[in-house]
């Protein structure tokens, strides 16, 4: 397939999705005595799409958001959860995780990751490569509940081979292997993720990232790099990497504060200025991703960053076998109460891992959102009120006046525990 045959079937793609919703056509067919096949009751809903809160019910039918109310009847659910007055909100969706457990050295089930994080989407940040793509789709995507995409690592085994560094021999890192994993599965493959940080490249400088670059670029179909940055070799090299991003490329790890192998600052805060190559970034439409993970989240990097203008866009976990035993905690409605400590409104943290992290996974429609015709993804979330401390992966510490304990998740219209169906039927 050429690329134009390649984008016209793609633009196919998305509108038989679109039509697949059908959300009109099922709500005709409910009748004023059909029952929902789930009632969530006494939700404190937040959606930040539609800008809705406050006290309702929500009827879930075939799978997907059929009715929300200020009250339901009981009666009118074939199951019924009272989720009394807990934080309901659309599916969280962490962009940063490292969710193929069995193929790569750092992987969790995604499944597992439900009672600490409640997400009901995650995103493979590259471990999967090339030759061990094939397992993640045919394996784990269709095995697990949670919904899955990634990026393709531009090494070829992933982060099969972690903690080897995957790029210190450059030859691990083939564009045109990875442009064919991003063009044969652009159903699930966001694009292209590599490592830049010098205990993963060594001194190969530019060239894994333009590597990556090109891999999307070949690849014929809209795919983004997910850079991950950290102690890069030299400060003038993180500078380079930010001028190489494009608009809608993801730099994750955007407040990682860890050093160089010469113990250097060389972050996008040095000597507590931003660079301007990071605001730069930031206003042509880079995505600021937080990727908290055991190593790269810094709040004296992030308190600066956002002073001087770059806010994050999507916070992310980056959680795996390593990451989850660290005391930064780095599960994602934990990493969601450090930025509420850092300012940022609940309605807005909430949008950075929902609605944001949908448009740059931009796969299904309504994700991300409660809208009627959604897919009944939901989150629920007990506001805890009480002073609280938070440490990062620096060991600086600072304290809140609330944090979010995750309680329960549903996808697609079916519960992780209780009420159950029978048949234990999901999509
Ligand atoms: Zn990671």
């Amino acid at each position: 397939m050429n690329s134009t045959a390649r984008r016209q079937f793609l633009k196919a793609g998305t509108s038989l999705a679109v039509l697949g919703a059908l959300p009109r056509a099922v709500q005709a067919a409910m009748a004023p005595t059909d029952k929902y096949d789930l009632l969530i009751r006494n939700a404190n809903v937040l959606d930040p799409s539609q800008g809705l809160t406050g006290r309702r019910d929500i009827g879930i039918r075939y799978g997907q958001i059929e009715t929300i109310a200020p009250t339901i009847a009981a009666e009118r659910g074939a199951r019924v959860m009272d989720v009394g007055g807990k934080l309901v909100t659309p599916g969280l969706i962490d962009l940063h995780c490292h969710s193929y457990p069995y193929g790569s050295a750092i992987g969790i089930p995604a499944d597992e990751l439900v009672p600490y994080q409640c997400t009901t989407t995650v995103v493979s940040a590259g471990d999967a490569g090339a030759n061990n793509f094939a397992a993640f789709r045919r394996f784990i995507v269709p095995a697990s509940r949670t919904r899955q995409y990634a990026f393709v690592h531009i090494g070829v085994a992933g982060l099969a081979g972690f903690p080897v560094p995957e790029l210190y021999n450059i030859d691990y890192a083939q564009p045109e292997a990875a442009a064919r994993v991003v063009a044969e599965n652009a159903d699930i493959v966001l694009g292209v993720k590599v490592r830049m940080s010098e205990n993963v490249i060594a001194r190969n400088g530019t060239e894994p990232l333009k590597r990556s670059i090109k891999a999307c670029e070949m690849s014929g179909v809209p795919a983004k790099v997910m850079c991950h940055i950290g102690g890069v070799a030299d400060r003038a090299l993180m500078a380079q990497i930010l001028d190489l991003l494009r608009p809608g490329d993801i730099l994750t790890h955007c407040f990682s504060g860890a050093p160089n192998l010469a113990g250097d600052g060389t972050n996008i805060v040095q000597d507590g200025k931003l660079l301007p190559a990071a605001l730069a970034a930031k206003k042509r439409g880079v995505i600021f991703d937080i990727g908290h993970g055991g190593g790269s989240f810094d709040y004296t990097i992030a308190e600066a960053a956002i002073a001087q203008g770059c806010t994050p866009d999507t916070i992310s976990s980056d959680i795996h076998v390593f990451s989850g035993n660290t005391p930064g905690m780095p599960y994602l409605p934990w990493v969601m109460s450090k930025l509420i400590g850092l300012g940022f409104s609940l309605p807005e943290v909430v949008a950075m891992v929902t609605t944001a992290p949908a448009r740059v996974i931009a796969r299904m429609p309504k994700h991300g959102t409660l809208q009627l015709g959604a897919p009944a993804d939901l989150s629920i979330l007990e506001v805890v009120d009480g002073p609280v401390e938070f440490v990062d992966t620096r060991d600086n510490k600072r304290t809140g006046k609330m944090h979010l304990r995750p309680v329960g998740a549903v996808v697609a219209g079916v519960a992780f525990g209780r009420p159950y169906q029978s048949p234990f039927v999901v999509r």
